[in-house]
């Protein structure tokens, strides 16, 4: 008994729950809408109810001493009508089973469907996820390929990155060398140029030595000359005495020179 209340109750012809009256807290009527279960008999003058017809079966009662339902009012006299009675009880109960196995097929239908319902979404749900994690497989493989890829292009950008490096330390040296080299014949250049100015201070030097010695020879060459024409003129006696020409000019040249 789930109610806890202790008066106005109602017991369920069908299973025997035992709840309180629509003055109480209505658990009786609760469990009719709960069960379908439609007879309760009141425990405190054992009345009939039907919740589906919404009023008494106002001719049963339960005979207080041996528990058989009987029709109120009704008198031991007529006992073809308590066995009418009890015909109209058994089809009231049959009835009500009857409606309950209807009930409950109902719901097991209605479970079923509901079942298979689920069964095909969760069928259609699988599906879509196995069709998702194939679509994921594929392309976790092509990021997989791709990673390879790029770890190989990777590798041979770092292999070409080491060559350049490599390449960039022989230039280095390269250059080195040739900036040495480079400064080796800037020193030579130097020295060359030393050696061809004091050439040239020699070369002019010697000229000049070349220039005197030339006057010398034309020098003495003309005395001698000079003197042949003495000697010639004192022989024929013709002896000027004057100014001569060419020899004054001869001697104005050598002091220009
Ligand atoms: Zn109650
Ligand atoms: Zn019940």
């Amino acid at each position: 008994m789930v109610c806890g209340s202790s008066e106005d109750l109602w017991i369920c012809l069908v299973c025997g729950n035992v709840g309180c009256g629509r003055y109480t807290s209505e658990h009786a009527q609760q469990h009719y809408l709960e069960t379908h279960h439609n007879y309760a008999m009141a425990l405190s003058d054992n009345r009939v109810w039907d919740y589906a017809g919404d009023y008494f079966v106002h001719r049963l009662f339960q005979n207080k001493e041996d528990g058989k339902l009987i029709e109120k009012g009704g008198s031991d006299e007529n006992e073809a009508k308590i066995e009418g009675i009890q015909l109209e009880c058994m089809h009231l109960l049959t009835s009500q089973l009857e409606s309950q196995r209807k009930y409950w097929e109902e719901m097991v239908d209605q479970a079923q469907a509901q079942g298979a319902k689920k069964y095909e979404d969760v069928c259609s749900e699988l599906e879509q996820a196995m069709s998702q994690l194939q679509v994921t497989n594929k392309k976790v493989e092509e990021l997989g390929s791709e990673r390879q890829s790029l770890s190989h292009r990777n590798l041979q950008l770092s292999n070409k990155f080491t060559q350049t490096l490599r390449d960039l330390s022989n230039e280095r040296e390269l250059n080195k060398s040739l900036i040495k080299n480079q400064e080796m014949w800037r020193k030579k250049v130097v020295d060359v140029e030393e050696v061809a100015s004091k050439q040239q201070v020699e070369i002019t030097e010697l000229k000049e030595q070349l220039r005197d010695v030339m006057f010398y020879i034309e020098a003495s060459q003309a005395i001698k000359k000079e003197d042949g024409q003495v000697q010639d003129d004192i022989r024929d006696g013709t002896v000027v005495v004057g100014p001569s020409t060419s020899s004054d000019s001869n001697r104005r040249r050598k002091k220009q020179r």
